[in-house]
């Protein structure tokens, strides 16, 4: 079996307790590696390497940090299709989106923020005779915790915008999915990061994560996962007054107007509902279709639905692969028969499904739609995570956004309308921090990224991350 090491200090290591646990493929319901169950002494390793390594890193000319961040950028380039292939062994992302979304995305986000951390400068300010100017300075070592759902494009896209501004930056990626981040940190040294800048520790959240939350010297904390995680995160970090960013849950609208383009629609419809098996936190799993289309739109979208081709992620035409594990399979599952409890009537899938041979024992479920719930049931309430969504009608303008806010999150919204004044009027009453229109899913870097609500604490992206990672001094003089 495959052993994964962590990264400290410039050294690929054994944890120091010398503990492993296995993580699987969960296309075929079996362990293919071994995770170290890092501790806190591996944590202080890292944290007394990253100390030392920051004056030189901080001083060092962002064009110098940038360098190492785009050579790392090439190396996983050069390496894009065995990240691809280990990003679906891992995750159960079918392949093709693997290469498409997940590695191109993390090599995307790396350039990215290697030009935007050159760019990124203080502000000026003249009020009478003071005359002020801001340094934005990097905060330190800090720490970045990120989860099993886009495990490639959510690693680099938390740490990035860290190193870019000058800190040295701790990784935690998720148990489940610890592989791209484990081959990536195996290019570290080749891209010319000095020691100690960037290390990366695997293990379980509820052991190394907690111990990162709680560590002194680690004075801000990017977090993407779970809302509860976030909440217990946020509330450890608050006695220490760290700088703590939460990007958490959703349960997104996709809001179909009567003047829709339903071809469109329907097609964005499935794309949000069932993208990566429905395994991202912009998913819109609550469709609310006025009732004037209603039929029309639910048939256009059934058809679509049932086009998605379910198989072994490796094959080139997969669309849809496994659940990322077999607990993760069953609360979904778990989901589908508390929806009929709850009296919904499933219209499309609703059931595990067997790929025959390789992946018979795979943890996958078939694209799921269910109707006939009130939008107060739990169904339609708590964040599933998987392929199931709800459809509902609505009569008007207003019910729909009422619809659209009546739950606790308020990360990511889509509209489907032809009236451009009502996308603005619609888009400025909903309660969430995206919210697209006539697409899903289509993302600037630069833009600011995060949610409301229960959805999140603070923005990410562009220059809002490198805010984030910094603290900004003033300084004034009169003149
Ligand atoms: P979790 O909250 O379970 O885990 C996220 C990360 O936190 C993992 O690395 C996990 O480690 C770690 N962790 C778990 N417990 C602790 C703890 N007590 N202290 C510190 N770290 C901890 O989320 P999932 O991995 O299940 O990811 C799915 C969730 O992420 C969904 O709710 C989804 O909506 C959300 N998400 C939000 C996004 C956004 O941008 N808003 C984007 C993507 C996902 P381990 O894996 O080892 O348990």
């Amino acid at each position: 079996m495959k052993k994964i090491l962590n990264f400290i200090d410039g050294s690929l290591m054994e944890p120091l307790g010398g503990q492993y646990f296995e993580t699987e493929d969960p296309s075929i319901g079996k362990p293919y590696a071994l995770v170290p169950d890092s501790d806190e002494h591996d944590l202080e390793l890292a944290v007394k390497a990253a100390k030392k390594a920051f004056p030189h890193w901080h001083n060092m000319h962002a064009a110098e940090r940038a360098g190492a961040m785009h050579k790392l950028a090439d190396l996983i380039e050069e390496n894009a299709a065995d990240f691809a292939r280990a990003e679906c062994i891992d995750n159960g992302r079918p392949l093709s989106q693997c290469s498409a979304a997940n590695i191109a995305r993390g090599i995307a986000n790396l350039h990215f923020f290697a030009d935007a951390g050159q760019k990124f400068v203080g502000e000026q300010f003249k009020a009478g005779n003071i005359e002020s100017y801001t340094i934005p300075q990097p905060i330190g070592v800090v720490a970045t915790i990120s989860p099993w759902n886009l495990p490639m494009l959510l690693f680099t896209w938390k740490f990035a915008p860290a190193l870019a501004a000058g800190n040295c930056v701790i990784a935690k990626p998720s148990e489940i999915t610890p592989m791209t981040a484990y081959m990536l940190s195996e290019l570290v040294n080749d891209a010319g990061f000095p020691h100690g800048v960037f290390s990366v520790i695997h293990g379980k959240g509820a052991k190394i994560g907690a111990a990162i939350t709680k560590h002194p010297d680690i004075p801000a904390i990017s977090f993407t996962g779970g809302t509860v995680t976030g909440t217990e995160i946020y509330s450890t970090a608050a006695k220490q007054l760290k700088k703590v960013s939460l990007e958490l849950g959703g349960k997104n609208p996709t809001v179909v107007f009567e003047d829709a383009d339903i071809e469109a629609a329907s097609a964005g419809a499935v794309a949000a509902a069932f993208s990566n098996q429905g395994e991202i936190c912009l998913c819109g799993s609550r469709l609310l279709v006025h009732e004037s289309i209603y039929e029309h739109f639910k048939v256009a979208l059934l058809i679509k639905a049932a086009k998605i081709k379910i198989g072994d992620p490796l094959e080139a035409d997969t669309q849809h692969g496994p659940m990322v594990s077999k607990a993760h399979m069953e609360k979904v599952l778990g989901y589908i028969d508390l929806a009929v409890k709850e009296g919904g009537q499933i219209i499309a899938g609703g059931k595990r499904h067997v790929v025959e041979g390789r992946c018979k024992d795979g943890y996958f479920i078939e694209p799921t739609v269910i109707e006939g719930l009130p939008q107060t049931c739990r169904t339609n309430q708590e964040e599933i995570f998987g392929p199931v969504a709800t459809i509902q009608p609505f009569k008007t303008e207003e019910e729909a956004i009422a619809l659209a806010n009546s739950t606790e999150y308020g990360l990511a919204a889509n509209i489907w309308t032809q009236d451009d004044a009502r996308a603005k009027r619609v888009a400025a009453k909903i309660e969430s921090g995206i919210v697209w229109v006539n697409c899903w899913n289509v993302r600037d870097l630069s833009t600011p990224f995060g949610g409301v609500k229960k959805s999140g604490v603070g923005r990410e992206g562009g220059r809002r991350a490198m805010e984030f990672f910094t603290e900004e001094k003033t300084v004034s003089r009169l003149v």
